[in-house]
């Protein structure tokens, strides 16, 4: 609709750079809601295989690495290449690690819109021992504002978003739900308010179940 208003008349240049603005604005939102989906429906097509948590932080941070720098947030990376490789689908762990860095990003420029010290995501990978299995934990930090505890029970719920419409679509936790649980796996966060959120992500090493 906007490109059609700008083919009727183009002749105000400040209703010219509004339209397309929001052409661009709403495009991306789409573009998020798309790869979002197709990360989820594309299960079928890739198969499981034997990846290193080293190589997908690489491959996720390639892609975010240019808006993060843009909006002057740092990433420390904490991923030993020493750690043991999962069976998983690579690309829909990449589209997991995007979705919790997008969350972060969000949250930091929330709480500093500009330049601060504490505007750091921390991506750690590790191994946990828990009910006699070995998971490896992939960790997302950031000093945002925290999730507020009314939300916290809902934060994983198709479509639930706190953001305002051109940012958030509400699908990124859940479709990541979804993902991990496919993979045999678990998902959590721990916040506190006005201080930070850290979200888990567990993949069971020996996992036999996986195809
Ligand atoms: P979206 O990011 O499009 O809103 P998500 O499913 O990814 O959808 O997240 C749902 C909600 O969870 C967000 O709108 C936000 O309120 C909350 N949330 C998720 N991650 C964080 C975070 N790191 N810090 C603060 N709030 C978060």
């Amino acid at each position: 609709n906007y490109g059609q208003l700008l083919l009727d008349d183009a002749s105000d240049p400040a209703q010219v750079a509004d339209f397309a603005g929001n052409i661009v604005r709403e495009s991306e939102r789409v573009a998020v809601i798309v790869r979002n989906l197709l990360a989820f429906a594309r299960q079928d097509k890739e198969s499981f295989s034997e990846a290193r948590i080293v190589d997908i932080v690489q491959k996720t941070l390639s892609l975010t690495n240019a808006v993060l720098r843009k909006d002057q947030i740092r990433v420390h990376c904490d991923t030993f290449s020493r750690l043991p490789s999962v069976k998983c689908r690579s690309q829909q762990i990449q589209q997991v690690l995007m979705n919790l860095l997008t969350n972060a990003r969000d949250a930091l420029n929330e709480r500093y819109p500009g330049a601060h010290e504490d505007k750091i995501i921390r991506i750690v990978a590790s191994v946990v021992e828990r009910k006699g299995t070995r998971w490896l934990r992939l960790t997302v930090e950031d000093h945002g504002g925290g999730i507020p505890p009314d939300a916290g029970p809902r934060v994983f719920d198709p479509f639930f978003t706190t953001k305002p419409r051109d940012k958030g679509t509400g699908l990124g936790l859940s479709i990541s739900y979804g993902i991990i649980k496919e993979h045999h796996g678990e998902m959590g966060f721990e916040t506190t308010l006005g201080k930070g959120t850290t979200f888990n992500v567990d993949l069971p090493i020996d996992d036999e179940g996986t195809p």
